[in-house]
């Protein structure tokens, strides 16, 4: 399948042209009319403000694509890795970054089911074949052509983003695009982690570090709402506060606390059965020690590095499962946008920001200023 958007790309490219809102251009006798849109890229990779607002081709649905015009769109840990540039990883530049969006489909291509303009949607942010054996097996995030908008394509950071129609969720009117755009991301992973990786139940009590961000706060929801005993860390006195408001059983600031001492004392001894780690070398061994004999931590990234000190003897001797966890399938996503839907789960969104306030928004992110979610409106 060609694409009419890589087409205008090209065309772009070849005739050099300026940014306009809309320019009509000729190739081989045939007219075209390129419609423009704002989308904020960076053409190197470095601190925030690489981010630019640039002025660029809108891409055009292609067979089974929606054209979305993008209301907002969320800001996650991943784009500022992306943004940085990981070590081993292409990225084409320049990139849009931004995995999550909500908005309104503009255009429908050609053999799109279910969808007509005007709709109100939010998207999948991930991709996958849907045949290879990962796929079959329900584990679409294992999949070897495996790819998330804004990663290892360009995102969401935009006013118009064509995806294909399986990608994309009708939300009531109750569901604002702000919320909306708060939840694919944050919620896909965290039902990963905690309903088929941990698989949590009413019993079970669970360490979260640094529970204050997007990710965090949607492991919290998810284990209330099983019923979970939940004991929520975070480095700020105010995200702790925070923290018991949004129903945390336990709450201790792990900078001034001893974690480990922490968790033997409120589980007399025991430890708990599932820690959830995104923090990485700063808190990874506090989480093997702090949980039960056969217990699990499940791991989902590594803000503050890849290469954690371990210790070997507390994870045979007490027989301890390690899950790593990324994104999920299309199953998944379903499975948990039905409760974001519903009202079930409800993201937390610390501020909005315009588009062109990326720079800012990233900030705030790196400076760990954040509770939950940020999203940038269009
Ligand atoms: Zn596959």
């Amino acid at each position: 399948m060609e694409r009419r958007s890589w087409i205008v790309g090209r065309i772009t490219e070849n005739f050099k042209l300026k940014a306009k809102l809309s320019t009509l251009v000729e190739h081989k006798g045939i007219r075209f009319k390129i419609a423009r849109m704002k989308a904020v890229r960076f053409h190197e990779h470095g601190a925030p403000s690489v981010l630019k607002l640039d002025d660029v081709p809108r891409p055009q649905p292609g067979d089974n694509e929606v054209l979305i015009n993008v209301k907002a769109c969320s800001v996650n840990h991943l784009d500022i890795w992306i943004r940085k540039g990981i070590p081993g990883m292409k990225t084409n530049l320049p990139h849009i970054p931004g995995s999550d969006a909500a908005g309104i489909v503009a255009e429908t291509g050609k053999g799109v089911q279910g969808f007509k303009t005007g709709d109100r949607v939010l998207i999948n942010p991930s991709l996958c074949c849907g045949q290879c054996e990962f796929c079959s097996e329900g584990n679409g995030s294992l999949c070897l052509s495996y790819s998330i908008y804004g990663e290892h394509q360009d995102g969401t950071y935009c006013e118009y983003i064509a995806v294909p129609h399986q990608n994309v969720l009708k939300i009531p009117d109750s569901l604002d695009f702000i919320k909306a755009a708060a939840a694919p991301l944050v919620y896909l992973t965290a039902w990963r982690m905690m309903v088929t990786k941990t698989k949590v139940k009413p019993s079970d009590c669970i360490l979260i570090f640094s529970a204050a961000a997007g990710v965090g706060i949607a492991c919290l929801q998810i284990a209330k709402l099983v019923g979970a005993t939940v004991i929520a860390t975070s480095s700020s006195d105010q995200k702790c506060e925070f923290l018991k408001k949004m129903g945390a059983d336990y709450v201790f600031n792990h900078s001034k606390e001893d974690t480990v001492r922490k968790v033997r004392d409120i589980t007399s001894k025991r430890g708990v059965d599932i820690v959830v780690d995104y923090i990485g070398k700063e808190t990874w061994l506090k989480g093997i020690y702090s949980l039960k004999r056969g217990g699990c931590v499940v791991t989902c990234g590594a803000t503050s590095g890849y290469n954690p000190e371990e210790d070997l003897r507390h994870i045979f001797y007490r027989q301890v499962r390690i899950y790593g966890s990324t994104m999920g399938s299309n199953k998944e996503f379903s499975d948990a946008m039905t409760l974001v839907l519903g009202g079930k789960l409800i993201p937390h969104v610390d501020s909005v920001l315009r588009i062109d306030e990326a720079v800012k928004a990233h900030e705030m992110i790196e400076q760990r200023e954040v509770i939950g979610k940020i999203v940038l409106s269009i």
